[in-house]
């Protein structure tokens, strides 16, 4: 299951808030960091961030990452991945270094930074005890996909933003399920050895009241996949018609879109000349791609609130599946 919040206010700074939750365990994924954005997840939840994922370094959606920061610079539980366009690794040690560190030597903490360039993702490590003065390699690779399983997957996108603007999209693995017809008909009650049914890397055989049954076996009998959910974040980026049928096949059939909507369908000439897209342009793109539904955020502040929601006609009018965010109550 992915749960997701938009964070921060209309016409203010906004940042996207993913839970991967498999029943087992909870994958936390963020999405830039607006200005004010982050805090009401709360430090626990902060400090279990995986990855956190930049589209770019323009001032509204990094304006939140000293916040951030402070909260896991000396995380020693796990490292905090970051990922985003040319110049991540440059701008974020920038920013670690911006502090002064004169009582860092014993603490422990890792940042793993991840710039993803057109053909390959660069990566390098720093640390807290070294107060983040030395880039370490730490691998790099291919863009697609940059990150893969087992629980889900993240491919990436680098829009137009007159520079680049990462895109991300993030789809669940399959689920595995108990067919509960076919569970009945075995005669098996169940219980914990379920557990072991749906985990593939268990092999062998399993006891169950008494029996000793092949693992294998138990799952062609009494599994079924189904398809995971998946979430999309794109933001501050320009869309034409080659860029709208690019993007529309990579977000084929994907249950959520995030997008941003700067401007009004009369603005596109503006929208074009400020790297941004129209309501009646995402509105365009999440139609042709077919999405479950589309939400839209980042709308400019240029716009009373009235035009937000005329805004909200003009994309319904192109693909009724349109919402803002549900905390905003536009
Ligand atoms: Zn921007
Ligand atoms: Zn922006």
């Amino acid at each position: 299951m992915i749960e997701h919040a938009v964070l921060g206010r209309p016409g203010g700074d906004n940042a996207l808030w993913v839970r991967v939750n498999t029943g087992q365990q909870i994958h936390r994924l963020l999405f830039d960091c607006g200005n004010g954005c982050i805090g009401p997840l709360g430090s626990a939840e902060l400090q279990a961030v995986d990855h956190l994922f930049f589209s770019h370094f323009h001032m509204d959606h990094v304006a939140g990452f000293d916040g951030f920061f402070r909260i896991n610079f000396n995380r020693d539980t796990k490292p905090v991945h970051v990922w985003g366009p040319a110049q991540t690794i440059d701008l974020m040690q920038h920013r670690f270094r911006s502090f002064w560190w004169n009582l860092h030597e014993e603490q422990t903490g890792s940042w793993v930074v991840h710039e993803i360039r057109p053909d390959s993702v660069d990566a390098a490590r720093m640390e807290v005890a070294e107060a983040f003065a030395v880039r370490h390699p730490a691998g790099g690779g291919p863009c697609e996909p940059l990150i893969d399983g087992p629980d889900y997957r993240v491919t990436v996108r680098l829009l137009d933003h007159r520079g680049p603007s990462a895109a991300y999209r993030v789809d669940e693995e399959c689920r595995l399920n108990v067919n509960p017809e076919r569970l009945t008909q075995s005669g098996l009650r169940p219980g914990p050895w379920i557990q072991c049914l749906k985990d593939l890397s268990v092999t062998g055989t399993v006891d169950i009241q008494g029996q000793s049954l092949d693992l294998e076996q138990l799952r062609a009998d009494l599994l079924e996949r189904s398809p995971g959910a998946s979430i999309a974040y794109l933001t501050d980026f320009r869309l034409d018609e080659d860029w709208t049928e690019r993007l529309a096949s990579w977000l084929a059939g994907c249950d959520v879109l995030i997008c941003e909507a700067q401007y009004a369908k009369n603005d596109a000439p503006l929208a074009a000349q400020n790297f941004h897209s129209t309501t009646a342009q995402v509105a365009e793109l999440a139609r042709r791609a077919g999405v479950g539904r589309l939400e839209l955020f980042h709308l400019s502040r240029r716009y009373p609130e009235f035009i937000w929601r005329e805004m909200m006609r003009e994309a319904r009018a192109i693909f009724p599946l349109t919402q803002f965010p549900a905390a905003w109550n536009l």
